[in-house]
């Protein structure tokens, strides 16, 4: 396993739309175990690729830290099949160190996706598991927290979005170990 390199606001890896995953190979398996271990060392609870300098569609989540009961899990090409409810929390990622806002998502999300093994599973996710996930799905379209943000509270991140982008775009777009 192996560290990568996590893509900071600026990088435009992270505005790149996702490509499905044609096929699920022992290389698809390891940029999984790596984007696991980076999200460990980087204390976050989800990882998309887009984040790691990849584009492919996949994502890794572990939110055991907020919900116990959960399990680690990998999503790769997945699509959120129905949404219910409402609730806004507050979200911070690791493209974007140090920010925070309220973001308002559907509470509830069924989705579908493959597993590492290639085969598709459902399942329904709700409280810090689809936050989670939906604020993944976001990064694989190339969208950031900053987005659901209201004008009041981009306009006051203004400065610090700017010095983040500095850094962020001296960042190698793509798949770079540490
Ligand atoms: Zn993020």
């Amino acid at each position: 396993m192996a560290l990568l390199e996590i893509k900071k606001f600026g990088c435009p890896t992270l505005r790149k739309k996702a490509t499905p995953v044609q096929d699920v190979t022992d290389e698809v398996r390891q940029l999984v175990a790596d984007m696991f271990e980076t999200m460990y060392e980087a204390e976050g609870v989800g990882l998309a690729a887009q984040q790691v300098g990849f584009t492919e569609r996949l994502l890794v989540l572990d939110v055991r830290p907020r919900d116990p009961m959960s399990e680690p899990l990998a999503f790769i090409n997945p699509e959120i099949l129905w949404t219910e409810g409402e609730c806004v929390g507050e979200e911070g990622c690791l493209s974007l160190p140090e920010i925070v806002g309220d973001v308002k998502r559907p509470a509830q999300v069924q989705v579908r996706a493959l597993n590492e093994n290639g085969s598709v599973f459902e399942m329904t996710l709700d409280g810090i598991a689809a936050k989670a996930l939906q604020h993944e799905i976001d990064h694989l379209n190339g969208v950031l927290i900053i987005e659901h943000f209201n004008a009041i509270k981009r306009n006051l991140l203004r400065g610090q979005l700017r010095k983040l982008q500095r850094e962020g775009k001296k960042q190698a777009p793509g798949l770079t170990y540490v």
